[in-house]
Protein backbone atom coordinates (compact mmCIF):
# COMPACT_ATOMS: atom_id res chain seq x y z
CA UNK A 1 0.00 0.00 0.00
CA UNK A 2 1.13 3.21 -0.91
CA UNK A 3 2.14 6.04 2.09
CA UNK A 4 0.59 9.11 -0.01
CA UNK A 5 -3.22 9.45 1.56
CA UNK A 6 -5.74 8.95 -0.54
CA UNK A 7 -7.46 11.52 -2.80
CA UNK A 8 -11.22 11.58 -1.91
CA UNK A 9 -13.73 12.58 -3.91
CA UNK A 10 -17.70 13.19 -2.69
CA UNK A 11 -20.36 12.98 -5.29
CA UNK A 12 -23.27 14.26 -4.71
CA UNK A 13 -26.64 14.33 -6.91
CA UNK A 14 -28.86 17.42 -6.49
CA UNK A 15 -32.13 17.96 -7.85
CA UNK A 16 -33.91 20.94 -6.50
CA UNK A 17 -32.03 20.82 -3.58
CA UNK A 18 -31.44 24.84 -2.86
CA UNK A 19 -32.69 24.26 0.94
CA UNK A 20 -30.48 21.51 2.03
CA UNK A 21 -27.26 22.96 0.11
CA UNK A 22 -26.10 25.74 2.27
CA UNK A 23 -26.07 23.04 5.30
CA UNK A 24 -24.80 20.04 3.08
CA UNK A 25 -21.70 22.02 2.27
CA UNK A 26 -20.57 23.67 5.75
CA UNK A 27 -20.88 20.03 7.29
CA UNK A 28 -18.87 18.33 4.18
CA UNK A 29 -16.38 21.21 5.05
CA UNK A 30 -15.98 20.98 8.69
CA UNK A 31 -15.76 16.73 7.69
CA UNK A 32 -13.03 17.10 4.99
CA UNK A 33 -10.98 19.59 7.05
CA UNK A 34 -11.14 17.18 9.69
CA UNK A 35 -10.06 14.20 7.42
CA UNK A 36 -7.40 16.21 5.59
CA UNK A 37 -6.38 17.09 9.66
CA UNK A 38 -6.07 13.19 10.90
CA UNK A 39 -3.94 12.87 7.19
CA UNK A 40 -6.59 10.25 6.54
CA UNK A 41 -7.23 11.52 2.82
CA UNK A 42 -4.96 13.94 0.38
CA UNK A 43 -5.26 17.73 0.83
CA UNK A 44 -6.68 17.76 -3.13
CA UNK A 45 -10.03 15.90 -1.89
CA UNK A 46 -13.23 17.28 -2.58
CA UNK A 47 -16.90 17.40 -3.32
CA UNK A 48 -18.51 17.02 -6.89
CA UNK A 49 -22.30 18.50 -7.00
CA UNK A 50 -24.11 17.00 -9.77
CA UNK A 51 -27.05 19.25 -10.66
CA UNK A 52 -29.48 17.36 -12.50
CA UNK A 53 -31.73 19.85 -14.36
CA UNK A 54 -33.08 21.35 -11.28
CA UNK A 55 -35.58 24.15 -11.51
CA UNK A 56 -35.00 26.15 -8.76
CA UNK A 57 -31.16 27.94 -7.61
CA UNK A 58 -29.28 24.92 -6.87
CA UNK A 59 -27.02 25.23 -9.64
CA UNK A 60 -26.17 28.93 -8.95
CA UNK A 61 -25.68 28.03 -4.69
CA UNK A 62 -22.71 25.09 -6.56
CA UNK A 63 -21.41 27.61 -8.63
CA UNK A 64 -21.17 29.98 -5.59
CA UNK A 65 -19.59 27.15 -3.71
CA UNK A 66 -17.31 26.64 -6.11
CA UNK A 67 -15.88 29.97 -6.01
CA UNK A 68 -16.11 30.11 -2.22
CA UNK A 69 -13.30 27.16 -1.68
CA UNK A 70 -11.09 24.88 -3.43
CA UNK A 71 -13.04 22.07 -1.91
CA UNK A 72 -16.21 22.15 -4.14
CA UNK A 73 -16.65 21.47 -7.73
CA UNK A 74 -19.99 21.22 -9.69
CA UNK A 75 -21.41 19.69 -12.90
CA UNK A 76 -24.74 20.38 -14.26
CA UNK A 77 -26.75 18.49 -16.48
CA UNK A 78 -28.16 19.59 -19.49
CA UNK A 79 -31.61 18.77 -17.96
CA UNK A 80 -33.39 16.44 -15.22
CA UNK A 81 -32.25 13.02 -16.15
CA UNK A 82 -32.82 10.96 -12.86
CA UNK A 83 -30.92 10.24 -9.54
CA UNK A 84 -29.02 7.20 -11.25
CA UNK A 85 -28.10 8.96 -14.23
CA UNK A 86 -26.73 12.29 -12.31
CA UNK A 87 -24.80 10.04 -9.82
CA UNK A 88 -23.26 8.30 -12.40
CA UNK A 89 -22.17 11.40 -14.47
CA UNK A 90 -20.88 12.21 -11.29
CA UNK A 91 -18.80 9.57 -11.04
CA UNK A 92 -17.15 9.52 -14.17
CA UNK A 93 -16.22 12.97 -13.71
CA UNK A 94 -14.67 12.17 -10.44
CA UNK A 95 -12.23 9.52 -11.83
CA UNK A 96 -9.08 11.94 -10.78
CA UNK A 97 -9.72 10.34 -7.61
CA UNK A 98 -8.49 7.55 -5.41
CA UNK A 99 -11.48 6.59 -4.07
CA UNK A 100 -14.75 7.84 -4.53
CA UNK A 101 -18.36 8.27 -2.24
CA UNK A 102 -21.65 8.66 -3.40
CA UNK A 103 -24.00 10.04 -1.23
CA UNK A 104 -27.69 12.05 -0.98
CA UNK A 105 -27.73 16.07 -0.98
CA UNK A 106 -30.12 15.81 1.65
CA UNK A 107 -27.60 14.07 4.29
CA UNK A 108 -30.32 11.72 6.03
CA UNK A 109 -27.00 8.86 5.73
CA UNK A 110 -24.94 9.59 8.70
CA UNK A 111 -21.59 11.10 7.24
CA UNK A 112 -19.63 10.02 10.00
CA UNK A 113 -19.63 6.13 8.49
CA UNK A 114 -17.43 8.08 5.50
CA UNK A 115 -14.60 7.27 7.91
CA UNK A 116 -15.03 3.70 8.53
CA UNK A 117 -15.60 3.21 4.78
CA UNK A 118 -11.79 4.83 4.29
CA UNK A 119 -10.37 2.64 6.85
CA UNK A 120 -12.00 -0.40 5.30
CA UNK A 121 -10.41 1.01 1.79
CA UNK A 122 -7.10 1.17 3.56
CA UNK A 123 -7.74 -2.57 4.90
CA UNK A 124 -7.89 -3.53 1.04
CA UNK A 125 -11.42 -3.00 0.08
CA UNK A 126 -12.54 -1.95 -3.27
CA UNK A 127 -16.89 -1.54 -2.54
CA UNK A 128 -17.65 -0.41 1.07
CA UNK A 129 -21.58 -0.16 0.99
CA UNK A 130 -23.46 1.70 3.72
CA UNK A 131 -26.05 -0.14 5.38
CA UNK A 132 -28.99 1.64 7.77
CA UNK A 133 -29.58 -0.78 10.56
CA UNK A 134 -31.97 1.11 11.57
CA UNK A 135 -34.96 3.23 9.65
CA UNK A 136 -36.84 4.86 11.99
CA UNK A 137 -37.16 7.82 10.96
CA UNK A 138 -38.57 6.61 7.97
CA UNK A 139 -42.35 6.92 7.85
CA UNK A 140 -44.28 3.40 8.28
CA UNK A 141 -44.76 3.73 4.62
CA UNK A 142 -41.65 4.17 3.02
CA UNK A 143 -39.99 1.81 5.73
CA UNK A 144 -42.65 -1.64 4.29
CA UNK A 145 -42.71 -0.62 0.76
CA UNK A 146 -38.94 -0.31 0.90
CA UNK A 147 -38.98 -3.74 2.70
CA UNK A 148 -41.46 -5.18 0.39
CA UNK A 149 -39.19 -4.25 -2.57
CA UNK A 150 -35.34 -5.79 -1.35
CA UNK A 151 -37.89 -9.11 -0.47
CA UNK A 152 -39.18 -8.69 -4.06
CA UNK A 153 -35.72 -8.34 -6.07
CA UNK A 154 -34.10 -11.01 -3.96
CA UNK A 155 -37.25 -13.45 -5.45
CA UNK A 156 -36.31 -11.97 -8.73
CA UNK A 157 -32.60 -13.37 -8.19
CA UNK A 158 -31.27 -9.77 -8.05
CA UNK A 159 -28.56 -9.44 -5.87
CA UNK A 160 -28.70 -6.47 -3.61
CA UNK A 161 -27.50 -5.11 -0.13
CA UNK A 162 -30.18 -5.21 1.89
CA UNK A 163 -30.87 -1.84 3.32
CA UNK A 164 -28.18 -0.31 0.93
CA UNK A 165 -29.17 2.43 -0.83
CA UNK A 166 -26.35 4.83 -2.82
CA UNK A 167 -24.35 5.88 -0.33
CA UNK A 168 -20.89 3.61 -1.14
CA UNK A 169 -17.45 4.00 -1.67
CA UNK A 170 -15.87 2.82 -4.97
CA UNK A 171 -12.06 2.23 -5.48
CA UNK A 172 -10.19 3.20 -8.47
CA UNK A 173 -10.38 -0.34 -9.70
CA UNK A 174 -14.05 -0.92 -8.99
CA UNK A 175 -14.59 2.65 -10.52
CA UNK A 176 -12.63 1.79 -13.67
CA UNK A 177 -14.04 -1.87 -13.75
CA UNK A 178 -16.92 -0.15 -13.05
CA UNK A 179 -16.87 2.13 -16.48
CA UNK A 180 -17.14 -0.97 -18.63
CA UNK A 181 -20.62 -1.33 -17.73
CA UNK A 182 -22.38 0.27 -20.75
CA UNK A 183 -26.13 -0.68 -20.08
CA UNK A 184 -28.88 2.65 -20.62
CA UNK A 185 -31.04 1.26 -17.35
CA UNK A 186 -29.61 2.45 -14.38
CA UNK A 187 -29.64 0.39 -11.69
CA UNK A 188 -26.81 1.26 -9.92
CA UNK A 189 -26.68 -0.67 -6.63
CA UNK A 190 -28.08 -3.89 -8.63
CA UNK A 191 -24.58 -3.28 -10.71
CA UNK A 192 -22.24 -2.33 -8.23
CA UNK A 193 -22.35 -6.02 -6.72
CA UNK A 194 -21.22 -7.54 -10.17
CA UNK A 195 -18.29 -5.55 -10.14
CA UNK A 196 -16.46 -8.01 -8.06
CA UNK A 197 -13.43 -7.70 -6.01
CA UNK A 198 -13.23 -7.19 -2.04
CA UNK A 199 -16.70 -5.95 -0.82
CA UNK A 200 -17.85 -5.40 2.54
CA UNK A 201 -20.34 -3.13 4.21
CA UNK A 202 -20.08 -0.37 7.11
CA UNK A 203 -23.74 0.06 9.40
CA UNK A 204 -24.97 3.27 10.82
CA UNK A 205 -28.36 4.94 11.50
CA UNK A 206 -30.24 6.95 9.03
CA UNK A 207 -31.72 10.13 10.43
CA UNK A 208 -33.95 12.43 8.66
CA UNK A 209 -34.02 14.72 6.07
CA UNK A 210 -33.55 18.18 7.75
CA UNK A 211 -34.87 20.38 4.82
CA UNK A 212 -36.85 20.05 1.77
CA UNK A 213 -38.80 17.30 0.19
CA UNK A 214 -38.28 13.68 -0.68
CA UNK A 215 -37.90 14.27 -4.62
CA UNK A 216 -39.19 10.39 -4.33
CA UNK A 217 -42.92 10.44 -5.13
CA UNK A 218 -45.04 6.99 -5.07
CA UNK A 219 -44.73 6.80 -8.97
CA UNK A 220 -41.23 7.41 -9.55
CA UNK A 221 -40.42 4.78 -6.90
CA UNK A 222 -42.43 2.47 -8.14
CA UNK A 223 -40.72 3.24 -11.87
CA UNK A 224 -37.46 2.54 -10.15
CA UNK A 225 -38.37 -0.79 -8.80
CA UNK A 226 -39.85 -2.23 -12.10
CA UNK A 227 -36.53 -1.08 -13.26
CA UNK A 228 -34.40 -2.33 -10.79
CA UNK A 229 -36.03 -6.04 -11.67
CA UNK A 230 -36.34 -5.59 -15.37
CA UNK A 231 -32.90 -4.54 -15.87
CA UNK A 232 -31.36 -7.05 -13.74
CA UNK A 233 -33.84 -10.20 -13.92
CA UNK A 234 -35.20 -12.39 -16.65
CA UNK A 235 -37.44 -14.13 -14.16
CA UNK A 236 -40.27 -12.53 -14.75
CA UNK A 237 -40.42 -13.86 -18.58
CA UNK A 238 -39.34 -17.22 -16.90
CA UNK A 239 -42.49 -16.91 -14.88
CA UNK A 240 -44.48 -16.20 -18.20
CA UNK A 241 -42.70 -19.39 -19.76
CA UNK A 242 -43.67 -21.57 -16.45
CA UNK A 243 -47.27 -20.42 -15.98
CA UNK A 244 -47.70 -21.01 -20.00
CA UNK A 245 -46.60 -24.75 -19.40
CA UNK A 246 -48.62 -24.82 -16.07
CA UNK A 247 -52.19 -23.86 -18.06
CA UNK A 248 -51.01 -26.31 -21.10
CA UNK A 249 -50.95 -29.07 -18.76
CA UNK A 250 -54.19 -28.23 -17.24
CA UNK A 251 -56.16 -27.97 -20.63
CA UNK A 252 -54.97 -31.57 -21.14
CA UNK A 253 -55.89 -33.06 -18.70
CA UNK A 254 -59.18 -31.08 -18.18
CA UNK A 255 -59.77 -32.11 -22.12
CA UNK A 256 -59.64 -36.04 -21.04
CA UNK A 257 -61.62 -35.48 -18.81
CA UNK A 258 -64.22 -34.21 -20.90
CA UNK A 259 -63.88 -36.56 -23.77
CA UNK A 260 -64.31 -39.78 -20.77
CA UNK A 261 -66.92 -37.85 -19.23
CA UNK A 262 -68.81 -37.60 -22.86
CA UNK A 263 -68.07 -41.42 -23.83
CA UNK A 264 -69.19 -42.44 -19.94
CA UNK A 265 -72.31 -40.89 -18.94
CA UNK A 266 -73.71 -38.39 -22.43
CA UNK A 267 -73.22 -35.05 -20.51
CA UNK A 268 -73.61 -32.12 -22.92
CA UNK A 269 -70.36 -29.89 -22.81
CA UNK A 270 -71.88 -26.81 -20.60
CA UNK A 271 -71.61 -23.31 -21.64
CA UNK A 272 -68.58 -22.00 -18.81
CA UNK A 273 -66.29 -24.88 -19.32
CA UNK A 274 -65.69 -23.35 -23.11
CA UNK A 275 -66.06 -19.80 -22.31
CA UNK A 276 -64.36 -19.14 -18.63
CA UNK A 277 -61.01 -20.75 -20.66
CA UNK A 278 -61.59 -18.66 -23.66
CA UNK A 279 -61.42 -15.64 -21.19
CA UNK A 280 -58.54 -16.75 -18.41
CA UNK A 281 -56.32 -17.78 -21.22
CA UNK A 282 -56.90 -14.51 -23.50
CA UNK A 283 -56.24 -12.84 -20.49
CA UNK A 284 -52.86 -14.77 -19.90
CA UNK A 285 -51.83 -14.23 -22.89
CA UNK A 286 -52.15 -10.31 -23.00
CA UNK A 287 -50.41 -10.48 -19.91
CA UNK A 288 -47.38 -12.85 -21.48
CA UNK A 289 -47.36 -10.45 -24.44
CA UNK A 290 -47.12 -7.11 -22.30
CA UNK A 291 -44.22 -8.71 -20.37
CA UNK A 292 -42.29 -9.07 -23.29
CA UNK A 293 -43.10 -6.38 -24.70
CA UNK A 294 -41.80 -4.52 -21.70
CA UNK A 295 -38.38 -6.20 -22.40
CA UNK A 296 -38.51 -5.35 -25.72
CA UNK A 297 -38.92 -1.63 -24.71
CA UNK A 298 -35.34 -1.82 -22.71
CA UNK A 299 -33.52 -3.16 -25.79
CA UNK A 300 -34.77 -0.73 -27.55
CA UNK A 301 -33.95 1.51 -25.35
CA UNK A 302 -29.85 -0.20 -24.83
CA UNK A 303 -29.46 -0.58 -28.68
CA UNK A 304 -30.06 3.11 -29.45
CA UNK A 305 -27.16 3.49 -27.15
CA UNK A 306 -28.90 7.37 -26.30
CA UNK A 307 -25.88 9.11 -23.70
CA UNK A 308 -26.69 8.26 -20.38
CA UNK A 309 -26.64 12.20 -19.74
CA UNK A 310 -25.44 15.68 -21.52
CA UNK A 311 -22.96 17.87 -19.80
CA UNK A 312 -23.45 21.84 -19.72
CA UNK A 313 -21.11 22.80 -17.75
CA UNK A 314 -18.19 21.62 -15.44
CA UNK A 315 -16.62 23.52 -12.68
CA UNK A 316 -13.22 21.96 -11.61
N1 LIG B 1 -32.19 13.30 -7.17
C1 LIG B 1 -31.68 13.60 -8.45
N2 LIG B 1 -32.54 13.57 -9.53
C2 LIG B 1 -33.87 13.24 -9.40
C3 LIG B 1 -34.36 12.90 -8.10
C4 LIG B 1 -33.49 12.95 -7.02
O1 LIG B 1 -30.50 13.92 -8.61
O2 LIG B 1 -34.58 13.23 -10.41
C5 LIG B 1 -31.26 13.35 -6.01
C6 LIG B 1 -31.74 14.19 -4.82
O3 LIG B 1 -31.36 15.54 -4.98
C7 LIG B 1 -31.03 13.53 -3.66
C8 LIG B 1 -30.98 12.06 -4.08
O4 LIG B 1 -31.18 12.05 -5.49
O5 LIG B 1 -29.72 14.00 -3.49
C9 LIG B 1 -32.01 11.20 -3.38
O6 LIG B 1 -33.28 11.80 -3.43
P1 LIG B 1 -34.25 11.89 -2.17
O7 LIG B 1 -33.48 12.25 -0.94
O8 LIG B 1 -35.37 12.81 -2.54
O9 LIG B 1 -34.77 10.40 -2.10
P2 LIG B 1 -35.21 9.57 -0.78
O10 LIG B 1 -34.14 9.78 0.25
O11 LIG B 1 -36.51 10.13 -0.37
O12 LIG B 1 -35.29 8.16 -1.26
MG1 LIG C 1 -33.32 11.40 0.92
Amino acid sequence: MNTMPPRLAIVIPCYNEEEVLPETSKRLKVLLDDYIGKQLIAVNSYVLFTDDGSKDRTWEQIARLYSSHQYFKGLKLSRNFGHQNALLAGLFHADDADIIISIDADLQDDLNAMEEMIQAYLKGYDVVYGVRDDRSTDTRFKRNTALAFYKLLSVMGVESVYNHADYRLLSRRAMDAFKSFEEANLYLRGMVPMIGFRQTSVYYKRGERFAGESKYNLRKMLSFAWNGISSLSIKPLRFVTFCGFIIFAITILLSIYALVAYMTHHTATGWASTVIPMYFLGGIQLLCIGLIGEYVAKMYKEVKHRPRFIIEEHLQ
